[in-house]
């Protein structure tokens, strides 16, 4: 299989069908833009699973996702589009550069959710841009920046809910979006849905059960994802 790019979570394999990819994911967890590296036994497998759920729910709410099937173990395979360079963050509750940004405490619940566009360039740390900048650098088209978003918006409504069940606070996430190949003119959601991607809290300790335990060395990051897997299965389930 030849790989097409290998980036800090996942590796991208060609298959035999031109508008398909393998999507592997790693063990490995990044933090501060690459400075902080670990590896964790099992992390891919647990990505892979609890992506595979919620996209399968997204598709069922109908949000168009790049999902196809799930080839087991940290592998699946995903339509092929072409990523637009914009990372868009959905916030509930103030947590990490929002709390920063603005002095509002951790832990504030806010009135709406906000939305965020960030600019996926690693060279650049990632930076936060306004739909103007997006404009001037044509990350995306006037269209399709207000289609992301209100897409954005609509995960956000059916993620809390079902996170709620699970007994978990959404506190925030982000989302990629592609134009599916080749005609380019239809985008889904892409990339992940993972603890490495969401905020998330448990409703009656406030305890992160996410990648935040890697930033911030709260214990085992593990144990953390695992918990989120459970819950997501059972609330599944009921
Ligand atoms: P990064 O270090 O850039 O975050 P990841 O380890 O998350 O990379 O690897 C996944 C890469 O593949 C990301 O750059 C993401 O934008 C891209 N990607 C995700 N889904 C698809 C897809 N269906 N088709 C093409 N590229 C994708
Ligand atoms: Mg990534």
């Amino acid at each position: 299989m030849k790989l097409i790019y290998e980036g800090k979570a996942k590796r991208l394999y060609e298959t035999d069908q031109a508008n398909e990819v393998l999507i592997e994911f790693k063990d490995d967890a990044t933090a501060f833009n690459g400075a902080k590296k670990a590896s964790f036994a099992s992390k891919g497998k647990i990505n892979k699973t609890l992506s595979v759920l919620l996209y399968k729910m997204l598709e069922k709410e109908g949000v168009p996702t790049h999902f196809l099937r799930d080839e087991g173990d940290v592998t699946i395979v995903a339509r092929r589009v072409d990523i637009v360079k914009i990372e868009l963050v959905v916030r509930n509750v103030v947590a990490g550069s929002l709390a920063k940004r603005t002095g509002l405490p951790e832990g504030h619940k806010l009135r709406q959710p906000i939305i965020e566009t960030y600019y996926k360039d690693d060279a650049l740390g990632d930076p936060m841009v306004t739909d103007e900048h997006i404009r001037e650098l044509n990350l995306a088209r006037p269209d399709e920046l207000e289609k992301i978003k209100r897409s954005g918006l609509k995960v956000n409504q059916i993620l809390t809910k079902f996170f709620a069940k699970a007994g978990l606070i959404l506190v925030d996430f982000k989302l990629e979006y592609g134009r599916l190949l080749p005609s380019m003119h239809n985008i889904v959601l892409a990339d992940e849905i993972t603890p490495d991607t969401c905020r998330l809290w448990d409703e009656k300790t406030g305890a992160k059960m996410d990648k935040d335990r890697f930033r911030q060395d709260l214990g085992d990051l593990i144990e953390g994802y695992n918990e989120i897997l459970t819950r997501v299965q059972h609330a599944l389930e009921s």
